[in-house]
């Protein structure tokens, strides 16, 4: 099946936007505790998908031992690059991706698979802010010109169509 991996930052939104995503409410747990999200969710879909849940990163009272735990988990997950269909990267809209982002980011660009950044919590910005931020967000990541960044809002529902859209296109006709 095809498998469409999302990661991000604790507390980005990773949770709201896949449940977003599925017009559900708690099929992935907002507001979890951040930091202890430390193994890979799959959830399947209809059987015809299965969305990855990657465990959240970047929480800055996460000791030593459990980021080398996550850094092996992740790692092991990109070992296996051909499980992955697209990539999904979440940051916030409001600030400049951190070096956390980057790294991600980087992993995703490493596997040579498809991959789309979400810039969630677009709701809080001005208008005036979305242009330069998204272009910052593009900017700092070093996204080649074929990756998308899709402003999204997990709580207004902004960008869903998009996303949806992204990721039907790399089913390869499955659905
Ligand atoms: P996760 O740790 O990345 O899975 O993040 P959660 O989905 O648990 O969300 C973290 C917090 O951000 C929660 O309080 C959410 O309600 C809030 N949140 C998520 N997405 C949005 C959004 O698009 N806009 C706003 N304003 N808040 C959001």
């Amino acid at each position: 099946l095809p498998q469409i991996a999302f990661a991000g930052r604790s507390n980005v939104g990773k949770s709201s936007v896949i449940n977003r995503l599925l017009n559900r409410k708690n099929f992935a747990r907002v507001g979890a505790a951040p930091g202890k999200t430390t193994h890979i969710n799959y959830f399947r879909i209809d059987e015809k998908i299965y969305l990855v849940d990657l465990p959240g990163y970047g929480y800055a009272k996460v000791s030593q031992t459990e980021k080398a735990r996550w850094a092996g988990l992740i790692q092991s997950w990109f070992d296996d690059r051909s499980l992955m269909t697209l990539g999904v990267l979440i940051v916030d809209a409001r600030h400049k991706p951190t070096g956390d982002d980057k790294i991600m980011s980087d992993y995703f660009k490493g596997t040579g698979r498809p991959f789309a950044v979400v810039a969630n919590k677009l709701d809080k910005l001005k208008k005036s802010e979305i242009e330069p931020n998204l272009a910052l967000i593009r900017e700092t990541l070093e996204l080649p010109d074929d990756v998308k960044v899709i402003p999204f809002s997990a709580e207004k529902g902004t960008g869903r169509e998009e996303l949806l859209g992204l990721i039907l296109d790399h089913m390869g006709g499955t659905v």
